[in-house]
């Protein structure tokens, strides 16, 4: 099946697109030793992870949920296949539930805490778990640096003042660095190695006296490695340079980079209703399928469409739920729209399925993956059920 004949709403992942990404970070594995690990929360396709291992250290998870499902999809394929790189599941959350995280302590080898009160309590249960078990975890503490590199809205900043995120360097003491073993930080966003550069900078001033007596440091997400201005050779200095410096091993946790530009989300047009101008009516919703273009906001790109004036055509586009701020976006087209026609938003892998909701009861889109002669296959489908059994 070729995209075009896909029943909408679908996302499609372009398997050709991520191998390329996954082909760049494991380059940047190889000439720099560092270990990257795929951050799930942008992009969980668990259907791609037995492609992913092939390439990356690992994933990364936010929560409970995602490190079992990192565990379960790529740990354990692994070990039952008798593979002899097991890949890594490491976690971050900004306060773990005891509960939380007596499973996690038997699926993650890194445990990564975001205070000392957090530390000093989580290590007691990991401590527990390791004596059952007998594996090793490996715990870190998240450093906020107090250095803005980006020009993100504070919703966006972890180091915004007052933030939450990380433990100011300031406040790490001799206790704190008996209980770890590495410091974790992510203060980036779709940025440059620049701004990572920086960012070392801000460490190595406010942590520089004891970075050598850690095993690692994890650089957090937000590379936008897999760009293509990202500057990777200075990622691979900057990256070189510290694991030299200090002799500790060193971990990127992108998201983005690895799905960039791996993904579509087809939808159709339902309706043109003229107010002003003419206003196309989707199946594809802004608030239920992509949140990030209200919330970050942006206009994603569509395939053979223009920004607004540069075609002859111009529509408004917009979902079809009660939101009056359902819109995707304005653009121009060489043809009038017509109801029935299919538009293929790009660069819908990330942060999109995996926060997507049934608002107004509308549908889930479903998941297809596109190989690399771009045939296509249908890989799950939503249907009333999943509305349903989420509401109670
Ligand atoms: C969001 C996040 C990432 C991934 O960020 P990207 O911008 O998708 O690369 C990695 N680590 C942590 C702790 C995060 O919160």
């Amino acid at each position: 099946m070729k995209i075009e004949e896909i029943s909408t709403p679908c996302y499609v992942i372009d398997e050709k697109k991520l191998i390329n990404n996954l082909e760049i970070l494991q380059d940047i594995e190889k000439q720099t030793g560092a270990h990257v690990l795929l951050a799930q929360k942008c992009f969980a396709g668990f259907f791609e992870y037995d492609l992913i291992r092939q390439y990356i250290s690992g994933v990364t998870a936010s929560g409970y949920y995602e490190a079992r499902l990192g565990y379960e999809e790529m740990v354990c394929p692994a070990l039952s296949s008798g593979c002899d790189k097991i890949p890594q599941n490491h976690i971050f959350a900004p306060a773990y539930k005891q509960e939380d995280l007596l499973k996690i302590a038997k699926i993650c080898d890194h445990i990564i805490f975001n205070s000392k009160e957090q530390l000093i309590r989580g290590q007691k249960i990991i401590n527990q778990v390791s004596e059952e078990t007998g594996r090793t975890i490996s715990i870190g503490i998240r450093v906020n640096p107090e250095c803005k590199t980006g020009n993100e809205h504070e919703m966006y900043d972890p180091c915004a003042p007052k933030s939450r995120m990380g433990i100011r360097a300031c406040d790490i003491d001799d206790e704190i660095l008996d209980l770890i073993d590495g410091i974790h930080f992510h203060t980036l966003c779709e940025q440059n190695a620049d701004a990572l550069q920086i960012t070392l900078e801000a460490i190595e001033e406010k942590c520089g006296s004891y970075l050598n007596k850690l095993k690692w440091i994890n650089m957090g997400g937000g590379h936008h490695i897999t760009r293509d201005d990202y500057d990777r050779e200075l990622l691979i200095r900057l990256v070189n340079g510290i694991k030299e410096k200090y002799n500790v091993a060193v971990y990127l946790e992108p998201g983005e980079a690895v799905a960039l530009n791996a993904g579509y989300l087809v939808s159709e047009v339902l309706d043109i209703v003229h107010n002003d101008m003419d206003i196309a009516i989707l199946d594809a919703s802004a608030a239920c399928h992509m949140p990030d273009v209200l919330e970050v906001p942006y206009t994603p790109g569509i395939i053979g469409a223009g920004a607004i004036g540069e075609k002859k055509h111009t529509y408004r586009l917009a979902g079809n739920t009660c939101l009056s701020g359902d819109i995707i976006g304005d653009y121009s087209f060489d043809e009038p729209l017509k109801i029935g026609d299919k538009l293929i938003f790009e660069d819908m892998a990330i942060y999109s399925f995996v926060k997507n909701n049934t608002f107004n009861g509308i549908g889930l889109p479903s998941i297809a993956v596109m190989d690399a002669d771009k045939n296509c296959k249908i890989i799950r489908d939503f249907g009333y059920e999943d509305f349903k059994g989420r509401l109670g």
